[in-house]
């Protein structure tokens, strides 16, 4: 991997970062998965039928194989006289033809005999069965109406075609697919695997939830938060222990964190220009990291490089911006590992209030509601980046463009959605 060597004092828009750090990212390679786990999952492969679906031209009805020829003049006062010559129940395959003015009796999905152009519908003739009795096969069967060729049949091929591509590599398999994949007779798929990301921890103030909290500290919320963001696009995260403000601790938990050969590696906190800089000694002692200050709103500064060779991303360690900068460049790279699009929904909404926002690019919490026709976007309280809270309460982060200062109430911005707007 290139990284280019990054200038301390440089000031990065939030594209121009982005794109940095994509150029650095593709594709995992795939892995061959039980179709039963593949929910979720991204096709590697193009699934290309070897099979027609349905193998043979079936019965959508329980009833009798017919040739409609023979049908042409019954109704329910001239009834159709047809031989019954043959019973074809489900798993089985005619052996013979029918011929004129003959029938077989037939069930839901059995394979259509030759000679037969049309099924009758049980309904419509004077036979009677009910489901799972034994039935004898009547020797002839009265048919109440007329029939046009191909109806009641479901041709070969009619829903999957031998040779046809069915579903593109790149396609997520969801409950459809899967019923796809397993008609297709596959029990095993090829998948992007999953980008494997290693989550640390680092601050003496940190304690893990579940012990006791002592004075100055916090609880560790960051690393549970990007487990679960890493999670929900489709990572497979790993937390380490929390490494303390100490240059021992903070390098035993990053070469531990190499050690375990993941896709991606994410730190949060001790990248700020101040804090203690245990953390930022220890990356540049182990890789290529640029300090970058991103032109941005919560989330300045960001550490993006490599640690022998793994791509690495050091968030800030306040958590709300902890969370933004992991959606705005975190968020696509791991999408990118997976082979999975970026689909993040964008809508316009008018801002309620007047508000004013520090010339960088700047990412409010706001919650929205449906005004008549428009959307109207309000702040989730407090914007500090350190409530977290203002994150639980958002539909989505309105984008107020670097260079503007002051925010008048009924302007329109962006809006990155955090939640289904079918929710809002
Ligand atoms: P730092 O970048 O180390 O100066 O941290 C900035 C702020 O984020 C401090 O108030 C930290 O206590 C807080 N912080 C850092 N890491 C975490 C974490 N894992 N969970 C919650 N808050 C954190
Ligand atoms: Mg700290």
């Amino acid at each position: 991997m290139s990284i280019e060597e990054g200038n301390l004092a440089e000031l990065l828009s939030v594209d121009e970062a982005r794109q940095r750090i994509l150029s650095q990212f593709s594709a995992l390679p795939s892995e061959k998965v039980a179709l039963s786990v593949s929910l979720g999952r991204v096709l590697a492969e193009d699934i290309i039928a070897n099979i027609n679906i349905p193998p043979h031209a079936n019965s959508s009805m329980d009833g009798f194989a017919v040739r409609a020829a023979d049908l042409q003049n019954a109704s329910q006062h001239n009834p159709a006289k047809l031989a019954v010559v043959m019973d074809i129940p489900a798993g089985t395959f005619p052996s013979a033809p029918i011929n004129a003015n003959q029938a077989a009796r037939i069930m839901t999905g059995a394979p259509v005999p030759a000679g037969a152009d049309a099924v009758i519908p049980v309904e419509s003739t004077d036979a009677q069965w009910s489901p799972g009795d034994n039935t004898p096969l009547p020797s002839s069967v009265s048919v109440f109406r007329a029939l046009k060729s191909g109806d009641y049949i479901r041709p070969a091929g009619e829903d999957m075609e031998a040779g046809q591509t069915i579903l593109p590599a790149g396609t997520i398999i969801r409950s459809a697919e899967m019923g796809v994949l397993a008609a297709l007779g596959q029990a095993r798929v090829s998948v992007t695997s999953k980008p494997r990301v290693v989550i640390i921890s680092t601050g003496d103030e940190l304690i893990e939830p579940g012990y006791p909290l002592s004075s100055g500290k916090i609880y560790d919320s960051n690393s549970y938060m990007i487990m679960a963001l890493i999670e929900s696009i489709g990572g497979v995260p790993h937390r380490m222990p929390i490494a303390p403000d100490s240059k021992d601790d903070i390098r035993r938990t990053f070469a531990a964190a190499i050690a375990q050969h993941p896709d991606l590696i994410i730190s949060s906190a001790g990248v700020s220009v101040g804090a203690f800089d245990a953390v930022r000694s220890i990356i540049d002692e182990l890789g290529a990291v640029n300090f970058w200050r991103v032109n941005v709103r919560p989330g300045k500064p960001l550490a993006f490089g490599h640690l022998a060779g793994i791509p690495f991303f050091g968030l800030p360690g306040n958590p709300v911006s902890a969370m933004v900068t992991f959606h705005l460049f975190v968020n696509p790279a791991v999408l990118k590992l997976g082979n999975r699009p970026d689909e993040q929904q964008i809508i316009k909404a008018v801002i309620a209030d007047d508000m004013e926002s520090d010339g960088r690019r700047s990412y409010f919490r706001v919650k929205l509601t449906r005004e008549n026709e428009a959307i109207t976007a309000r702040l989730t309280g407090t914007q500090s980046s350190s409530a977290l809270t203002s994150m639980v309460a958002a539909d989505g982060l309105l984008v107020v463009p670097e260079g503007k200062s002051t925010v008048k109430a009924g302007e329109a911005f962006d809006v990155l959605l955090l939640r289904s707007l079918t929710l809002i």
